[in-house]
């Protein structure tokens, strides 16, 4: 690259703030960005960042009005070099109690569609093989979606985490996942089925697994199967 296209870019990212720049990172349907090619971030985490590290600064939180009815924090699981990490909303009642993400009924449904997709794919993988945490750490009270200041104070250790993991690729699951990684407005049924990025990292968006819990979703399911099928290839293969 030469050093006045260099230049520009760094200055458009500069222009583009550090908080728009996390609301709308490079994705192939944004335009403007499209011809550019994502640079690294410099600053947008601590250099030598670590989930340790990330957990110890998140500490005892009270940044946000979520800490007042929690009882856990349920910071993320898994392989800290993971290939592949699972975004989800927040943590429900039975990941609250534990401290761990996604081990209620929606959480045993994505472990069989992680372990289930995997294995008819010839793909040896267990969900102890990937990464899995949340948009927001604390509980939302009566399970409600995170609101934009929450998701604004807790996305930046989300952040972290997957800087410090610098996954293959990220799969948001659910339109809270989604617009905390893409910014913008729009849900699942319009991101499923295309690649997009966060930052440098390739990202697929599919439902939430407590949607595809509800019985009339059927179509839902093919094509969470599907995008699952996707994005193990991607990075298993
Ligand atoms: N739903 C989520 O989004 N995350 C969890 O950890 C559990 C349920």
């Amino acid at each position: 690259m030469k050093p006045e296209e260099l230049r520009g870019q760094i200055e458009f990212y500069r222009d583009l703030g550090i908080k728009e720049l996390y609301r709308r990172t490079p994705s192939a349907d944004t335009p403007e960005l499209r011809a550019v090619e994502p640079v690294a971030l410099p600053g947008l985490s601590p250099a030598g960042d670590t989930l340790q590290r990330i957990s110890e600064d998140i500490g005892e939180c009270t940044r946000c009005k979520l800490h007042k009815g929690r009882n856990k924090i349920v910071f993320g699981v898994g392989d800290a070099k993971a290939k592949l990490v699972f975004v989800g909303e927040g943590p429900g009642a039975d990941e609250d109690e534990q401290g761990i993400p996604f081990v209620g009924r929606a959480g045993q449904l994505l472990t069989q569609m992680i372990e289930g997709t995997a294995a008819k794919e010839g793909i040896p993988l267990k969900r102890a093989d990937v990464y899995i945490c949340n948009v927001v750490k604390c509980r939302p009270p009566e399970n409600r979606t995170p609101e934009p200041d929450e998701m604004e104070i807790c996305g930046q250790f989300l952040f972290r985490q997957l800087s410090a993991i610098r996954p293959k690729a990220i799969c948001a699951l659910g339109s809270t996942a989604a617009k905390a990684l893409l910014g913008g407005k729009d849900g699942v049924t319009k991101l499923r089925g295309k690649w997009h990025k966060w930052s440098d990292i390739p990202l697929i968006v599919t439902y939430h697994p407590s949607y595809l819990l509800r019985p009339y979703n059927q179509n839902a399911k093919r094509e969470a199967w599907e995008d699952l099928k996707k994005v193990l290839h991607f990075v298993y293969d």
